[in-house]
């Protein structure tokens, strides 16, 4: 496997933003990915684990480190009737389309979110009413502390609204048991074509963004809903802009760093606590240099 210096990262993220990472890798297998870690661990220097990138805000400033890219561990399996497994690198649509050609139902939510297995765990990544811990029976991780591979139970993820038990710097996904239920694949595959079409009439998918920057403040209140009430649509910073589609996504116009990013979201959450009272925290992850004052966004 090449570890390559100096490798620019915007080209690995939804967002298209993102500076150098100092180390980058893309690991075939479990193995591989182990003898990474293990290279990083005798150097002591650290590393990042990215899956698809479509959550999370690479600096500009770049990635000191080694950074790990997940999305070459592709394979899928029917254990039983009802149960695929995926490595950790698989693209959801793919997976939410391989599983509707079986005949499975419980990923059609998952269409159009275009993250990867890992990441979609970690965040317990969810759409249309429904979310990954409806299906993941387990996972199959590297436990860093122990060394050793290790599965865990659906119990054991502890899943939440957009988030899990593991913790990247201590555990790495390396694939997901999903248990589907069987169905007829002509609604699977008609509920699945619904959903995607939803996501073209809502959300900016031609114009790189990083999907819903602020997770709901409340149950019955949604971010997009309380920035379009503040007047968010269309505020911009340097090439960073809120969406005019969907005021809860923050889109790319072409050359955006991450500064202005931070710096719009800075101003969208300010706006959103002067008209409501409401703090808005973001849903994406961060990888590289940002400046404490930009941290404050993450508070
Ligand atoms: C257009 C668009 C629409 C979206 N719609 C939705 C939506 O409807 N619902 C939703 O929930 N999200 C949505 N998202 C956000 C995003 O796609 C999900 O959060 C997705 O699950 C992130 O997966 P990823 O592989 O891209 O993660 P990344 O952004 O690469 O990583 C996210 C986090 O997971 C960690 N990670 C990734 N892989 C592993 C691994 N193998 N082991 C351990 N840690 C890992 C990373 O270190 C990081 O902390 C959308 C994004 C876009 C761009």
């Amino acid at each position: 496997m090449e570890i390559a210096d100096n490798s620019p990262l915007w080209r690995y993220t939804t967002m298209k933003v993102g500076g150098d990472a100092e180390h980058f890798c893309q690991p075939a297998g479990a193995q591989e990915l182990v003898d990474v870690l293990d290279l990083c661990r005798k150097q002591r220097k650290p590393w990042h684990i990215l899956g698809g990138g479509s959550n999370t805000l690479i600096s500009s400033a770049g990635v000191p480190g080694t950074v790990i890219r997940m999305t070459q561990m592709t394979n899928v399996q029917t254990l039983e009737e009802d149960l695929v497994e995926a490595e950790a690198g698989t693209r959801l649509p793919h997976i939410a389309k391989h599983a509707a050609s079986l005949g499975l139902s419980g990923l059609e939510f998952a269409v159009g979110i275009p993250g990867t297995i890992g990441g979609a765990v970690v965040m317990n990544a969810g759409a249309h009413g429904s979310c990954m811990s409806e299906i993941v029976e387990s996972v199959t991780v590297f436990d860093i502390e122990t060394w050793q591979i290790r599965v865990l139970s659906n119990k054991e993820l502890s899943f939440e609204y957009r988030n899990s038990a593991i913790d990247p710097q201590k555990q790495i996904v390396l694939s997901a048991k999903l248990r589907m239920k069987k169905d007829s694949a002509e609604k699977i595959k008609a509920q699945t074509q619904h959903n995607e079409d939803y996501r073209w009439r809502t959300q900016p998918i031609g114009t790189p963004n990083l999907g819903s920057t602020f997770k709901n403040p409340l149950p019955d209140k949604s971010a997009g809903f309380l920035l379009d009430q503040s007047g968010a649509k269309e505020m911009q910073e340097g090439q960073a802009a809120v969406s005019a589609l969907h005021a809860n996504f923050v889109v790319n116009l072409g050359g955006a760093t991450s500064q202005n990013i931070v710096g719009l979201l800075h101003r969208m959450q300010n706006l959103v606590q002067e008209k409501h009272a409401l703090h808005l925290h973001p849903e994406w992850k961060t990888l590289g240099l940002f400046t404490p004052e930009e941290h404050t966004v993450w508070k």
